[in-house]
């Protein structure tokens, strides 16, 4: 397939009547969605809803089966492996699972958050360049674990490895984070410290956010906008100064009740 050039202005990501299945079932049906730069974007529905299938087409790790999908001016679909490549490496991924390595320190985890960029094999933290050495303590920093940069990750809690993770995904200074159930599996202080770190290097940074969460009140208190997916279908799509949980809980209901 040819490759489209990528187009100035567009927004960081637009989806266009996206639809997406898996051995015939529909997962995914008509989502439109536009993310100007620097927005936190909270993306809401119960399990099965779509949401990591979504995020998940945004950087190309699945493709669309109608509809397109832009990221950051580029079409994953139409990209050869090597520009995709280079695509996912402008877009961060933080997942509920973190994704550390546990025998590893805090450090050498953040490091390798360069290894995409670098494609070298490392060894230790002395390997890499100092430049980046000093740079991962600064990402370290900023998800306040500095003085935690030589901890093996396998003794930190989890929103601590969260964090980790957070920085690890900095250091790619990426222009689009996506976020899948970052705080799933931590305790609600734990998740509540992670999404603010997220939501301060996005105003910050202006770094774009897609996060997804099961959890309303989080959505509502972090990000700047919501959307909500049921069955597949963007069913609210608002700021989430303008909304309550009750009235967020009432629009799912209806929509439930809509698809019988
Ligand atoms: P959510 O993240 O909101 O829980 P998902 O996007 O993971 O939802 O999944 C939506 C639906 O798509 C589920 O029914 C799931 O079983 C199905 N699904 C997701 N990924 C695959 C896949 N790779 N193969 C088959 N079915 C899948
Ligand atoms: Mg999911």
């Amino acid at each position: 397939m040819a490759e489209e050039p990528a187009v100035i202005g567009d927004p960081v990501l637009r989806l266009s009547e996206v639809g997406k299945g898996f051995h015939g079932t529909t997962v995914l049906d008509g989502v439109s969605l536009d993310v100007p730069q620097g927005q936190f974007v909270a993306l809401v529905g119960p399990s099965g809803a779509g949401k990591s299938t979504l995020l998940r087409l945004v950087n190309g790790m699945h493709l669309p089966d109608s509809g397109t999908v832009r990221t950051l001016g580029e079409n994953p679909a139409a990209c050869s492996r090597s520009r995709l490549r280079a695509l996912r490496a402008r877009v961060g991924f933080v997942f509920q699972q973190f994704g550390l390595v546990g025998r590893l320190s805090a450090l050498e985890n953040v490091l390798m958050g360069s290894l995409a960029t670098l494609r070298l094999p490392r060894y230790g933290v002395m390997s890499y360049p100092r430049a980046l050495r000093i740079r991962a303590v600064e990402h370290l920093d900023r998800v306040g674990l500095a003085d935690r940069r030589f901890q093996r990750c396998d003794t930190l809690s989890g929103g601590q490895q969260q964090r980790v993770a957070v920085a690890r995904t900095l250091l790619q200074s990426p222009e689009l984070i996506l976020a899948d159930e970052p705080v799933a599996s931590l305790d609600p202080a734990a998740s509540v410290l992670v999404l603010e770190i997220l939501k301060r290097i996005s105003a910050e940074d202006g770094i774009s956010v897609v996060c997804s969460l099961h959890q309303m009140e989080l959505a509502l208190a972090t990000a700047d906008r919501v959307v909500a997916l049921r069955g597949g279908r963007l069913v609210l799509d608002e700021p989430a100064a303008g909304l309550t949980a009750e009235r967020l809980r009432e629009i799912y209901d209806t929509a439930g009740a809509r698809d019988g």
